[in-house]
């Protein structure tokens, strides 16, 4: 795919074309498990204020020895992006032959960005949530919501979905995925959703508690998608604190992920944090009981990016379908 045959360039059409759920999830799930098992590693992210455009821009970047994946996703937020009619979150992802260093692909990265996020609290739900849910809560109906909904549906026979967001105008947009793909769907308060919800997901811009402790009923399984940032809180920490928790990457967690504020009060240790990949590897056992409270803290790492993108460079290849260029 790389030096003789040059660049390959896919673009987002192609990503959505050649990349769906099935194969997402089994990347994120293959490259949790490398992470874990030490075959993965992530590099240290990089995240400015550009000064300009008020723009947030960055890189996350890392090496999979065992899929044998190098690259880096580069890109950020651009606020004024949606009054020219552009998407806010803009993302390239550059993968490198890991052999010479030379650039093999440029691939699309926002339309990979939300799959691989809803892959990867789908691999949560898969390995931790109870065999029996029913109900799946939805806290947040932005831009990666119906990702996130559609990915996690897959995971459980759910009848129902309970949805909560912070400016409800938004939530009909969950409502029309999943009628959809065939589930009851109601808009609910915070608490009635924490009474209801066997699986609960978070995907909110949120700097403050919107599910607190008292809310959540026994053997609940929650995937905290959101907080990907230093100051941002989707969940009440003492909640934290009572939950088994699991991660994509602890180092992530602590600092700028849904654990930071436990972690920094002394409620939770670093060292009861597990990397999901422990469980997918079959080193942890996960749920323990039906009663348990597990919490996924899917902060989102460079290698799910890499995972993605490498899916969709792989399928250009084989189909003939991606541009070319030489380098
Ligand atoms: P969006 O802008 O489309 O939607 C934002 C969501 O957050 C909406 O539900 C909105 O009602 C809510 N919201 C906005 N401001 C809020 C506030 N002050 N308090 C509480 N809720 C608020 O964004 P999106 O693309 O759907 O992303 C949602 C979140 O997911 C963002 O925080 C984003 O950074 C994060 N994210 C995480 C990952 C990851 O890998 N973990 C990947 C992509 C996005």
């Amino acid at each position: 795919m790389t030096t003789q045959q040059g660049l390959l360039i896919v673009g987002e059409d192609l990503c959505e074309q050649l990349v769906g759920r099935q194969q997402a999830f089994e990347a994120i799930q293959s490259v949790f498990g490398a992470m874990a098992s030490g075959g993965g590693r992530n590099f240290p992210v990089v995240r400015e204020a550009l000064g300009y455009a008020d723009a947030l821009y960055g890189f996350k970047s890392g090496f999979d020895r065992d899929g044998q994946v190098l690259g880096v996703k580069s890109g950020g937020y651009w606020p004024g992006n949606a009054a020219q009619g552009l998407t806010n979150h803009q993302s390239t992802v550059f993968l490198f032959d890991p052999d010479t260093g030379r650039l093999s692909a440029l691939v699309g990265g926002n339309y990979l960005t939300a799959l691989r996020t809803a892959a990867s609290s789908a691999v949560s739900i898969a390995h931790l949530a109870r065999k029996d849910a029913k109900v799946l809560g939805m806290v947040g109906a932005g831009h990666q919501s119906t990702f996130q909904l559609r990915a996690a549906a897959e995971q459980r026979d759910f009848e129902k979905v309970v949805a909560w967001n912070p400016h409800p105008d938004m939530l009909p947009r969950l409502a029309t995925v999943a009628e959809e793909i065939g589930l009851e769907f109601e808009a609910v308060s915070q608490q009635e959703l924490g009474a209801q919800a066997d699986v609960i997901i978070t995907i909110t811009s949120a700097f403050e508690p919107l599910l607190m402790k008292d809310w959540i009923k026994p053997g609940t399984h929650l995937a905290c998608m959101g907080t990907d940032t230093k100051g941002k809180m989707e969940v009440d920490p003492d909640l934290v604190a009572a939950t088994t928790v699991f991660t994509d990457e602890i180092a992530q967690s602590v600092t700028i992920g849904e654990t930071q504020h436990a972690v920094a009060s002394g409620a939770l240790t670093e060292t009861a944090i597990t990397p999901i990949g422990a469980v997918i590897n079959g080193d942890h056992p996960g749920r323990r009981n039906a009663d348990e409270i597990t919490l996924f803290d899917g902060t989102g790492v460079g290698l799910q990016d890499l995972a993605v993108a490498s899916v969709a460079a792989r399928r250009a290849a084989e189909t003939g379908k991606a541009q070319r260029a030489s380098l």
